[in-house]
């Protein structure tokens, strides 16, 4: 994902429409939802991403400036734009009513003032296989980061010279307009606000100060990473401005599709074939462990088709749960599929006859019952 992409947060294309970005907002919102994920500080943060991203592309004015002039977005971090608590935003159905509400003095700030500029938050994808995501694993990532030129130390100012207060507005940043009651302030022209001005600029970043850089970070994934949990490496993401505090490195893991396990949550759901003799006789069968190997269940007599049964820890360690001890893993949820037979010897045929003559059973009396008596109440 590039620096600050918030298409790529909400996982759209950057042609994507309206209607795609709603709807690629609610999913991943739902998603990553602190009432979906408790206690998982990955996913608030990353949350916090997608409402942050979505309120910029949801609003065509935003979104106009976003994609004119990307840089200007690039030191808010999500919290920076949104400092709540998620919770604080009640149930889903609420936080879908009225996000434009919510929102609407949220851009704020300071403008034009020279002052320190936090670094930009950087935000990498890594791959994970399945069992690396479930144990945890440590990997080296590559983070494209700013980093200040070594040449200027970050001044842009040619080696040997050094930036000097802007005479136009004496090294304010702005300049202020009489508007007869009360004086407007405006970004200075002359410094573009930054309250300096570089004449010679330094040949190595062209008096931008910075350099791009990809950083080498070897980043820890906590056991039970699914796909976009993100671990945030403090003050590892690109340099700060104007003596201003690094940027973070966010790590996002995107996680290989198991063929069998499907990750709810911190549960796995499977799907266990299981023949119509033993859901109806009850059976103990043996189903895929997500850990490895195998474990044995017991399906009771009268198994019906798409019954779950739930082993308990056999899921994904929830994530933190080493910090905060107590926190159970997951569980396997197992989802009986009944298979019938295709075909029958003539002996199986005999017997299945002989059982239908001795069950003599109705199974669609209720259904029939049912439609008839609501045909007569119209
Ligand atoms: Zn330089
Ligand atoms: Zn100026």
């Amino acid at each position: 994902m590039a620096v600050g992409d918030l298409y790529g947060v909400l996982e759209v294309s950057k042609g994507a429409t309206r209607e795609e970005i709603r709807r690629a907002y609610r999913r991943l919102a739902r998603n990553y939802h602190p009432d979906a994920n408790p206690n998982d500080k990955a996913a608030e943060e990353r949350f916090k991403e997608i409402q942050h991203a979505y309120e910029v592309l949801s609003n065509p004015e935003k979104r106009r400036e976003y994609d004119e002039g990307p840089r200007s977005f690039f030191g808010q971090s999500p919290q920076g734009t949104y400092g709540g608590n998620p919770r604080d935003f009640g149930d889903l159905s609420d936080l879908f009513g009225s996000f434009g509400d919510v929102f609407g003095g949220a851009r704020g700030g300071a403008r034009g003032r020279p002052q320190a500029v936090r670094g930009d938050d950087v935000t990498v994808t890594v791959n994970l296989k399945f069992k690396e995501a479930l144990e945890g694993a440590t990997t080296r990532v590559s983070a494209p980061v700013e980093e200040a030129c070594e040449d200027c130390r970050g001044t842009g100012a040619a080696p040997g010279t050094a930036p000097r207060p802007c005479p136009e507005c004496a090294g304010r940043g702005v300049k202020s307009r009489d508007q007869g009651f009360f004086a407007l302030s405006e970004p200075c022209g002359r410094c573009g606000g930054e309250g300096t001005i570089v004449e010679k600029p330094c040949p190595r970043c062209a008096g931008g100060g910075r350099l791009r850089k990809n950083r080498q970070v070897t980043v820890r994934i906590p056991a039970g990473a699914k796909n976009g949990t993100r671990v945030r490496l403090a003050g590892r993401g690109s340099a700060g401005k104007k003596g201003g505090p690094p940027g973070d490195l966010y790590v996002t893991t995107q996680v290989e599709e198991h063929p069998v396990f499907e990750r709810r949550g911190d549960d796995f759901v499977v799907e266990a074939p299981v023949s119509f003799v033993e859901a109806a006789l009850g059976a103990e069968i043996e189903v895929p462990r997500p850990s490895g190997g195998t474990l044995r269940l017991k399906l009771p007599a009268g198994t019906q088709d798409g019954k779950r049964f739930r082993v308990r820890g056999a899921g994904a360690p929830k994530i933190g749960s080493s910090r905060s001890r107590g926190g159970e893993p997951g569980d396997l949820v197992v989802r009986a599929r009944i298979v019938v037979p295709k075909t029958l010897t003539r002996r199986e045929k005999e017997i299945l006859e002989a059982l239908a003559d001795e069950r003599d059973e109705d199974v669609r009396g209720e259904l029939l019952r049912l439609s008839r008596e609501a045909e007569e109440a119209s």
